[in-house]
This record gives structure tokens, C-alpha cells and sequence, in this order.
């Protein structure tokens, strides 16, 4: 059944019937460490999720970190939701519809991370299994989507100010900066001498509160983009009081948790922008739903990354194929993370500043299995009556 507000995705056909389902922690070196106001990360871990069924299989990667920074889900939680709750209740439905993978698993509250990953799986899986991108599966209609660079916390301004150099000669359409007290209108003040007219957003991750007021009324005159996430990571009520007091518009990232915390920012007033990301509000149909409800409120939006392998990266660029996003999204190349990603060929940024959107079946990537294989912490399979016997 259609829930009010949320458009259905995908064709009604049932999944392929799934015959394993397999779990796998990865970790992958940054290239050069990313330092945020939550702290710093050497190495990218990650879940990963891949479905098999009648010789196809479906991927899907979870946004979650290995520790609970960003947000209270982690590698291992995935690990624990999935194996015990989510598969168990996807392997044990009769006949599941890609579309529906989300009411299916409903009845565990929480782990919106988990549910996306084994979301996107089913979707990619099914969208392969008739043919099409899941850009296409979820009614994208963008060929490349442009991008930004998000910009960590560096030992220098003028370290700072050369990632930034190189970030405009590959023609990123973007820079993202993050903050933290003691790093940020002096950065701020730095690139806008050397570039007035870059486009120059900010992100705190939370790191700021309303005594920071005066901060932000002097980041207002820097024609900002945005300012992403100043306060605390579950708030709305002191960031509409905050953006009712500024002319550049406040992002919300980790407020956002669901469709349904959009609805209340709207109603408050807590801000004019929005990070999407899809793992952060449980799945790709959430996803739909946030973007189609910004379009009706005219709010903008943009895609969000959390650093993902070209797993996680190609299912991001599907759902920010969708039309009303129209600002640069945090979806760099894969270089940028990674020296060799877990996908061949790895994403390369055009010249335009855009990442192409894949357009073979489903989420459109090849997996090259020997990295993936090099980059595996632990990987546990489960057979179909693994998985419906634990329902019991
Ligand atoms: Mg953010």
C-alpha cells in the first residue's frame, strides 16, 4: 500500500527468489586523512551487502562508519542488525517487491543505514534483473550529476588553500569546508581574498550553539553557499531560531533522520537547505520521498557523501540523477579517497565538474573482486535456509 507522501519506485515485480545473502566488513587507506570536527579517519571501513539470486547478484554498502561518530550505527551494528533482523525478515517474506523493501522491514525500529544497504541490494538486484540503471529504476533522468570537493581540516590555511588550488583546476564545482572552533571565519576570510567568487560552503558537524551566534552573523557576509549542520546533530528548534537570523541559508545533514524530521523542519522553519543522504534517512524510497517533498516546499537539495567506496558512490549518483537537484553534490572521484577503489573502472570527475550517472543494469559498476577480496576484514555468507529458519 502507498504510504501519503511517499511515490513508488521500481516495477511491481517480485525479486528474483534470493538464494544468499553475504555480509562483508571492508577497510580501505584514504589517501590523505579526513579531519572533521568529529575527529579524524585514516582508513574508510565499510559494509557491504551482496544478494544472489538466479545468477544475478545486488550490492548495496552501508554509509555507516566503524565508529559512532557521525551517527550511532557503525560497521558492527550493521553487521548484528542485518544478520539477525533484516535478512532473516527479507529471506522469510513470500514474495518481495524491491519497491517494498522498506515496509518490510518496518517492524525493526532503527538502523536506517542497515536497511538502506539491503535496500539498494534488492534494488540493484532487481533493476538488473530487468535490464535497467537504477537511475532509470528510480525515475533519474540526469546523464552526469555535477559535483563539489569536501575539504577536511588541515595543519595549515595555506595547506588548506592548495587543496582547494587543486580542487578548482580539476573544475569541481564546489568546495566544501568543514569547521570546528578555532577553524573557521579566518579560513573562511582566507579563501575569499584569494577566490571572492567561489562557490564556498561550510560544515560543522554539529560542533557549534546558539552562543556561536555572532560567528555565524560574520560568516553571513561571505556570500556562503550554505552552512551545514552548526549545531547539535539532533536539533531543529535552535537552528530555525538561528536561521530566522541569517541571510545564507542553514543545511541540515545529521538532523535530518527521516522523512519525518524533514516535515518538522519545514513547519519550523530550520532550514532552507538539505543534505540528502539516503542511508542517513533509511533507503532509496525515503530518499524519493525527501526530494520530491523539497521540490513541493522549494527547498534545495543536494546528495551527500559519507566517503564511500564506488559501491556506495554508484547508488548515491542514481539517486542524485533525480531533476530537482541542481546544486553540486559531495560526490568527488574515487582518487580523491581512495588509491584503488573497490570498482573498475573507478568514478572519474569530466571536465564539467560531473561524475557520469552509470547506465549499464542496476547500480551499473563492475566489482573488481581481487581488491575487494585484498580489502576484506571479515565476510560471512548465509544460505536461504540460514535465513528463514532464524525467523522462527
Ligand atoms: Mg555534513
Amino acid at each position: 500500500m502507498r504510504e501519503a507522501g511517499v511515490r513508488e519506485m521500481g516495477a511491481e515485480t517480485p525479486l528474483p527468489r534470493l538464494e544468499v545473502a553475504e555480509l562483508r566488513h571492508v577497510r580501505l587507506p584514504m589517501v590523505v586523512p579526513f579531519e572533521t570536527s568529529m575527529g579524524r579517519l585514516n582508513e574508510r571501513d565499510a559494509f557491504l551487502i551482496r544478494l544472489r539470486a538466479d545468477g544475478l547478484e545486488g550490492w548495496g554498502e552501508a554509509a555507516a562508519w566503524r565508529d559512532p561518530s557521525f551517527s550511532y550505527e557503525t560497521v558492527e551494528t550493521c553487521f548484528y542488525a542485518a544478520e539477525r533482523y533484516l535478512l532473516p525478515l527479507l529471506f522469510s517474506a513470500a514474495q518481495p517487491a524491491a519497491r517494498g523493501i522498506d515496509s518490510l522491514l518496518t517492524p525493526v525500529r532503527g538502523y536506517p543505514m542497515a536497511k538502506a544497504a539491503l535496500e539498494t541490494a534488492a534494488a540493484d538486484l532487481a533493476a538488473r534483473a530487468q535490464g535497467i540503471s537504477l537511475s532509470r529504476w528510480l525515475g533519474g533522468s540526469s546523464a552526469e550529476v555535477i559535483v563539489g570537493i569536501s575539504l577536511g581540516i588541515e595543519a595549515s590555511h595555506e595547506a588548506l588553500l592548495g587543496r582547494i588550488e587543486q580542487a578548482v583546476a580539476k573544475n569541481y564545482r564546489r568546495a566544501k569546508i568543514k569547521i570546528r572552533p578555532g577553524w573557521d571565519l579566518a579560513v573562511v576570510e582566507a579563501i575569499r581574498r584569494r577566490w571572492p567568487d567561489l562557490p564556498i560552503s561550510v560544515d560543522a558537524n554539529s560542533a557549534y550553539t546558539l552562543a556561536d551566534r555572532e560567528l555565524f552573523k560574520a560568516l553571513d557576509a561571505h556570500g556562503l553557499v550554505t552552512i551545514e549542520q552548526p549545531l547539535r546533530h539532533d536539533d531543529l528548534v535552535d537552528h530555525a531560531d538561528l536561521q530566522s537570523g541569517l541571510v545564507t541559508p542553514v543545511c541540515l545533514d545529521e538532523s535530518l533522520a527521516s522523512l519525518a524530521d524533514l516535515e518538522a523542519a519545514i513547519r519550523l522553519k530550520s532550514c532552507r537547505m538539505v543534505n540528502l543522504k539516503p542511508g542517513r534517512v533509511g533507503g532509496l524510497r525515503q530518499s524519493l520521498a525527501v526530494h520530491d517533498l523539497c521540490h513541493d516546499q522549494g527547498l534545495a537539495l543536494f546528495c551527500g557523501g559519507m566517503l564511500e567506496t564506488g559501491i556506495g558512490r554508484a547508488a548515491n549518483l542514481a539517486i542524485a540523477s533525480l531533476k530537482h537537484f541542481r546544486i553540486a553534490s559531495d560526490l568527488s572521484e574515487s582518487a580523491r579517497y581512495f588509491a584503488r577503489d573497490l570498482v573498475d573502472p573507478p568514478f572519474r570527475l569530466t571536465e564539467r565538474g560531473t561524475l557520469a550517472v552509470p547506465a549499464g543494469p542496476g547500480i551499473g559498476v563492475t566489482i573488481d573482486e581481487g581488491e575487494l577480496e585484498r580489502r576484506t576484514v571479515t565476510c560471512h555468507s548465509f544460505t536461504r535456509s540460514e535465513l528463514a529458519g532464524a525467523q522462527a
